[in-house]
This record gives structure tokens, C-alpha cells and sequence, in this order.
């Protein structure tokens, strides 16, 4: 690639933005006063990926007078934690970060309805809908399952779908309900049926694909958690979710969650934007297990929030330079003219 930026120095840690697609969206196609979420997974330090991430929510609905949700994604309970979740709270407040919905308080203060590990009979109540409609199906696979599938086929397990074919072996599904982290049990998926999706991406433009050749997600795992798929669909229609902001690696699970959407009685999907994700020189992804790329690290080594989104801008190719930017001018990237 030959026009590609040269690295970037961020605390040690060589990145480069992700190259090859645009990351500005056309000014003109933002929809006014949208309704969009900042989510992160309270299972490691914020770092300057989720950072891209808020520069895009923050931003855009800035310059739409949008509304903002923050949504704690806790639906994995052996990797969340409180800590964690405290942090990326204090994290937002360092950064001046507000959302409009809830207030920061709302987690400190306890139980709330955007914290997924709150909200288990939400999902519950939701499956039971799909379930009424004959849509449930207990699931037995484990990774055994996946590895004789692929050898008994000779080719890779592509899809995220049943390989065993539960659906037909009507197993026990009360074994799906009682699950948990000490009594393993059998994990519940959701039949998607066929016909395709189509979706208009702020970046991408209009895509369609069908859901089926991904396979019927895993709502429930054979441990009693909720998984990502379901949840954050239930939550997007709950918290009335109208553009959804995230990076490209969840571009191929949309899909999916449309149909599921649908499934669930959504009529109107919502807009997204995939935006462009930061990766290392090697072109490995961020993680949250290294403190070179923590927000929290860069802050306390004595840089401004401004100088952060600075950095991110580049990153994410939204700006050429890494001149500062305040929080409250994250507007200015995504404006007419800008
Ligand atoms: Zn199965």
C-alpha cells in the first residue's frame, strides 16, 4: 500500500490507521437527531480503539443533535468485571465524556437497565417470545462437536450455526435453562430461517447478505450466559437504538442481528456505520490486556483528553494531522465542511 500514513507513535505502541476505506461519512446522508450508543465490555482497560469508537458516537451525534446511550456489555460474567467497569466509568468523566442517557450515577448507584448483567429477565422474556413461535432449539455441540464435523467433512466449520444438527434431536431444553458456570448444560439457539437482509452502512452504502449462511446464533451458551448477538439486539430495540456505531470487525454479524431484530418484532432496522479499526503495524488488533494503548495509562502519563482524541482522529483517518481536539468539539470532525 503505497498511500498508506506512516506510523504512529502511541505510548511505544506502533499503529497504523486501517487502511483502504473511507472514514469520513458524507455529511448530508447523517440522519438528524439520531439515537446512538457508546457500549463498551467491562473486561479490560478502555484504550485507543474504543477512543476511535467515541469519536464517531460523540461526535456524529454532536453534529445531529443525537441523543447518546451508555450501555455497560456485561453479558459474559466470567470475563466482566466490576473493577473493570468502574475504571471505564472514571475513564469517561477523565475524558469528558457525558452521555445523555443514564447518567454515570446510575451505574455507581447500582441496579439499571443498561447494564446487561441486570437485564437477565429482559432476555429471558424475549427469548420466551421467539420460543412461542417455535423458534428455540437446544443445542448440545461443543468444540468436540465442531472438530468431528471437520473431519468427518474435510473442509473448515465456516458458519457460527449448529454443525450437529440439534434442531431435529428436540433435546431437553430445560437442560439450556438450568445451565450454569458449575453445572454445564446445553446451550439454546435461535432457528433464522431464510431470505437475506438488507442494510444501508453510513461508510459502505447499501449491503445486503441472508443470515442463513452464518448459521442460527447461540443466544444462550451451555453456561447460562446471554451471548453478544442476542443481547445487543434486544438492547438496541429497548433502548430505541436508531444508528449503530462500531468497528468493522462486527460488519459480518450484521446480518445476523437484522434478522434476529426482525424476529423479535423490529419493523424499521437501524442505520449503521462500520468505521475503520486501529491496529498494530503487525496488523494484530488492540487488545485490552496491553497498557501501552490504555487510556488511562496515557492520561496518567500526563496526556490531555484533547491530545488523546488528537491521536484517534489520525488513527482513524479522520484527520491528517494530530492537532488536539476537545471533547466538546468532537462535533467539528463530521460537520458540513469539515
Ligand atoms: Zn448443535
Amino acid at each position: 500500500m503505497t498511500d498508506e500514513p506512516a506510523p504512529a507513535d502511541a505510548g511505544g505502541a506502533l499503529l497504523v490507521p486501517a487502511a483502504g476505506a473511507a472514514a469520513r461519512p458524507d455529511p448530508r446522508a447523517l440522519p438528524a437527531a439520531p439515537v446512538t450508543r457508546f457500549a463498551p465490555a467491562p473486561t479490560g482497560h478502555l484504550h485507543l480503539g474504543h477512543l476511535v469508537n467515541a469519536l464517531y458516537v460523540w461526535g456524529i451525534a454532536g453534529a445531529r443533535g443525537g441523543h447518546v446511550v451508555l450501555r455497560i456489555e456485561d453479558h459474559d460474567r466470567q470475563r466482566s468485571r466490576a473493577e473493570h467497569e468502574a475504571a471505564l466509568l472514571d475513564d469517561l468523566g477523565r475524558l469528558g465524556l457525558a452521555p445523555d442517557e443514564p447518567p454515570i450515577a446510575a451505574f455507581r448507584a447500582g441496579t439499571t437497565a443498561y447494564r446487561q448483567s441486570d437485564c437477565g429477565a429482559v432476555y429471558a422474556a424475549a427469548l420466551e417470545r421467539l420460543r412461542a413461535a417455535g423458534l428455540v432449539y437446544a443445542c448440545a455441540c461443543t468444540r468436540t462437536t465442531f472438530a468431528e464435523w471437520e473431519a468427518a467433512s474435510g473442509r473448515p466449520w465456516a458458519g457460527m450455526g449448529c454443525p450437529g444438527g440439534c434442531r431435529d434431536l428436540a433435546l431437553d431444553e430445560a437442560r439450556a435453562w438450568s445451565a450454569s458456570p458449575a453445572a454445564p448444560g446445553l446451550g439454546l439457539r435461535v432457528a433464522l430461517g431464510a431470505g437475506s437482509e438488507r442494510w444501508l452502512d453510513l461508510l459502505a452504502g447499501p449491503l445486503s447478505d441472508e443470515p442463513a449462511a452464518a448459521g442460527d446464533p447461540l443466544v444462550r451458551d451451555r453456561v447460562g450466559n446471554w451471548t453478544y448477538a442476542f443481547c445487543v439486539v434486544v438492547d438496541d430495540m429497548r433502548h430505541g437504538i436508531d444508528l449503530v456505531i462500531r468497528g468493522r470487525d462486527l460488519l459480518e454479524a450484521t446480518p445476523v442481528q437484522l434478522r434476529l431484530a426482525r424476529l423479535l418484532g423490529r419493523t424499521a432496522p437501524p442505520l449503521f456505520l462500520h468505521h475503520p479499526l486501529v491496529r498494530r503495524v503487525s496488523g494484530q488488533k488492540l487488545s485490552k490486556a496491553e497498557r501501552d494503548t490504555a487510556v488511562r495509562e496515557m492520561l496518567d502519563a500526563g496526556a490531555t483528553p484533547a491530545q488523546l482524541f488528537g491521536r484517534a482522529a489520525r488513527l482513524a483517518g479522520l484527520r491528517q494531522d494530530e492537532s488536539p481536539i476537545a471533547a466538546g468539539e468532537l462535533a467539528s470532525l463530521f460537520g458540513v465542511g469539515s
